[in-house]
């Protein structure tokens, strides 16, 4: 009688713990900036429906831990500072997060699906014997979540029996939240020694630019291996400097040497939602797709009237671009 009273005790016990969501999102920053992406892998973790906890770790974490303390929805941010986070390394990153985990028992681990997320929480999941999700793209419930799979062509919902969601979250899909909470508490992440034995972080090299970022531009005008030169790519960013918009590229014309790589767009590059996607000499492969389809209004210039791009683009123009864009440069 007592061993049955006692076990549906533990069992009850054991049921609204788990019905208790709390999530812990890893900030990604420059030391002076929080990224766009840490908002909107909260608003994400919002609808996980549990308390939000951001943790933000660094070198110089001051002004960025400010920012997440400010983001609507957050309740509390952990900071951890100190030079064995030099670089954001995922070796160092990655005991910083599971020392913060076994102290606080998330049900969730959150980080946006950038190159940082991507690097980071699949080693956290790995260290908490757990599989990652990856990219997705909704929340149905705390348990099931949707991505998509084949380069974007299928839509899978899947559901997790891990006692620990460890998930990265594409940002086009999540308005970022808001910076319009009253402050979330600022308290310290758990201390040790994480510096990491076998990487370093040795040097960075940035492109530079004042356009805005691909990921956060409003419109993104992209040229391919059409454009046939990089120098011929000025005609892009002329026309990117009038329209306040950012320059893309297909990795054909990153292959060719044209751009540099962290401006291709596409499966293996970045993915983007933008208000207006001009694409200029793309054909429109399937991997490029990947990472331009949901933008809302898509623009094709080609010459090819069977390129596929046509298939997914709005407003199509079969013309060489060659005259086609010194004309829209001239009019606009
Ligand atoms: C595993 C894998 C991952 C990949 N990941 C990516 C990715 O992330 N992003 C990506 O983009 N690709 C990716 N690719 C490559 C992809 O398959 C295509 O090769 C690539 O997208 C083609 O780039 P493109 O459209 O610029 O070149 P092309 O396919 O060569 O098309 C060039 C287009 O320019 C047009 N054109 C030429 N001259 C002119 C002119 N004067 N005026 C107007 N139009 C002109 C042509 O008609 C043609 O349609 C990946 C491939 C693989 C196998």
């Amino acid at each position: 009688m007592f061993a049955r009273y006692s076990s549906s005790l533990t069992r009850s016990a054991a049921q609204s713990y788990r019905r208790f969501q709390s999530t812990l999102v890893v900030a990604e920053h420059n030391n002076d900036t929080l990224n766009a992406a840490t908002a909107s892998a909260v608003t994400a973790a919002k609808k996980l429906g549990g308390d939000v906890t951001v943790l933000v770790v660094g070198t110089k974490v001051g002004p960025v831990s400010e920012a997440a303390a400010k983001l609507d929805g957050v309740a509390k941010v952990l900071v951890a500072e100190g030079d064995a986070f030099k670089g954001l390394l995922a070796e160092s990153v990655t005991p910083l997060v599971v020392a913060t985990q076994e102290q606080f028992k998330f049900t969730h681990i959150l980080a946006g699906a950038t190159a940082f997320g991507k690097a980071v929480l699949p080693r956290i999941a790995a260290k908490l014997d757990v599989s990652p999700i990856s990219d997705i793209i909704g929340v149905q419930s705390a348990d099931t979540f949707v991505r998509t799979i084949y380069a974007g062509n299928a839509i899978q919902t899947l559901k997790s029996k891990d006692p620990v969601k460890v998930i990265t979250v594409r940002g086009t899909n999540f308005e970022p939240a808001a910076s319009a909470g009253s402050g979330a508490a600022v308290e310290k992440a758990p201390a040790g020694d994480f510096a990491s034995k076998t990487t370093e972080f040795v040097s960075q090299e940035l492109t530079k630019s004042d356009r805005p970022s691909l990921t956060a531009a409003k419109i993104i005008i992209s040229g391919g291996r059409g454009m046939k030169s990089g120098d011929n790519f000025k005609m892009l960013y002329d026309l990117a400097d009038k329209w306040g918009a950012a320059v893309g590229a297909s990795r054909a014309a990153v292959d060719a040497g044209y751009v540099p790589n962290d401006l291709q767009i596409g499966q293996t590059g970045k993915i983007v939602a933008p208000e207006l996607y001009v694409a200029i000499g793309i054909s429109g492969a399937i991997q490029h797709l990947a990472g331009m389809k949901d933008s809302k209004t898509i623009v094709a210039i080609n010459k090819d009237p069977e390129a596929p791009i046509f298939q997914v683009s709005d407003y199509g123009l079969v013309a060489d671009l060659f005259k086609a864009v010194p004309e829209i440069n001239e009019k606009c």
